[in-house]
């Protein structure tokens, strides 16, 4: 758990969690959706609507705040292209702005 720091001046005895550098989920090759993926099944099967497709960028977008950590995502894509993962820490997954 070393992703918890306890704040030692603040007397309610907070915890601080900090978080990870990476995102959770991480498509591999964004060329390979655009090309080699005729159904793109990860805009259908995830059960929050993570993934679409964006017509005007031309390739696959992700809303990572949607994600409920159903961990589905690396065995629905047939490519096996979508790379997700627990974040460090052993809480879900925090998100930040910016
Ligand atoms: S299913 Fe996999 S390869 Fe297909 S568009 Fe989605 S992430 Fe890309
Ligand atoms: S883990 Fe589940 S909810 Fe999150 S993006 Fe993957 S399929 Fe969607």
């Amino acid at each position: 758990m070393d992703n918890f720091i306890k704040i030692e001046d603040i007397p309610l005895d907070l915890v601080k969690i900090k978080a990870d550098g990476m995102s959770h989920i991480f498509i591999r090759n964004l060329r390979l959706c655009s090309e080699q993926c005729e159904k793109r099944p990860c805009t259908y099967y995830c059960p929050t609507g993570v993934f679409y497709w964006d017509d005007d960028a031309m390739k696959i977008q992700i809303t990572y705040s949607r994600c409920v950590e159903c961990g589905a995502c690396p065995y629905g894509c047939p490519h096996g292209n979508i790379d997700w993962r627990f974040p460090a820490g052993g809480y879900g997954v925090l998100y930040r702005y910016g």
